[in-house]
């Protein structure tokens, strides 16, 4: 079945493959891109996503041209890493703003048609952070936990239609967010991994195929870990 597919910041990193593996999988796949050109291969929407009317128009672009988003993954996001001392309350917003509130408003845009067509999948992307929490990334942490909160809310709401939420818990993925991660926390982190390896952006991509799948139909509320065995049993 093609269903149409919104990644948001489809535009590289685990945003990118995500789009790639759901478009071989036979999707129709929009993707988010701030600048630049969207990739070739797919429909890009310019969206900045903290912003409303940014994301209304994209949507809006999204349903003209595939119809209805029917199965949102919410990826986009961003790291404004300081110890909190050091932390402004605009780089605690900024992140909160992309990582949750633009993941929430995502969903809560979408929600409607996909109740109206009793079926629909969310796919929202948290992190291992926001459970084990992380010197310097008090608000980034802050934010994927948030997104706990959204997934089994919105979870409970939409059940009854037939529409699944979960996240996806990734822990160190080779992308351009963990070029800036120190030599010392990096190999900190790979020793708490089972797998003792980075994952890649398709490990995470598969999973998140999976959960937007059918062979998922009873899948929801569930924060998915794909972290090698970072954060085990959190
Ligand atoms: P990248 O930095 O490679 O990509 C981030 C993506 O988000 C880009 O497409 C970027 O667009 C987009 N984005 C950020 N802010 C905005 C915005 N305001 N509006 C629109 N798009 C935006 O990171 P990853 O691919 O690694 O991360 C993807 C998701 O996975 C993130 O939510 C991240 O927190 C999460 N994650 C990553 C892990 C990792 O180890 N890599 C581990 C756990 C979670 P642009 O190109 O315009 O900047």
């Amino acid at each position: 079945m093609s269903r149409t597919v919104l990644v948001t910041g489809g535009n590289r990193g685990i945003g990118l493959e995500i789009a790639r593996v759901m478009a071989n999988s036979g999707d129709k796949v929009a993707v988010t891109y701030r600048n630049g050109e969207p990739p070739a291969e797919f429909f890009g929407v310019r969206c900045d996503v903290t912003d409303r009317d940014d994301t209304e128009r994209a949507l809006a672009e999204v349903a003209q041209q595939f119809g209805p988003v029917q199965v949102l993954v919410a990826n986009a996001g961003i790291t404004k890493d300081a110890l909190a001392p050091l932390m402004s309350e605009d780089a605690f917003r900024d992140v909160v703003e992309t990582n949750l509130v633009a993941a929430f408003r995502f969903a809560r845009l979408v929600a409607p048609e996909m109740v109206r067509a009793r079926w629909g999948r969310i796919v929202f992307m948290s992190s291992v952070m926001g459970f084990l929490g992380s010197p310097g990334q008090a608000n980034y942490a802050s934010s994927k936990a948030g997104l706990l909160g959204l997934t089994r809310s919105l979870a409970w709401e939409l059940g009854s239609r037939n529409i699944t939420v979960n996240m996806v818990t990734p822990g160190l993925i080779e992308t351009d967010m963990i070029k800036g991660v120190k030599e010392k926390r990096r190999e900190g982190l790979l020793a708490q991994t089972a797998l003792r390896r980075t994952g890649t952006p398709t490990e995470v991509a598969e999973v998140v195929r999976f959960l937007a799948s059918d062979a998922a139909s009873y899948v929801t509320g569930a924060s998915v870990p794909v972290g090698g065995g970072l954060a085990m049993g959190q």
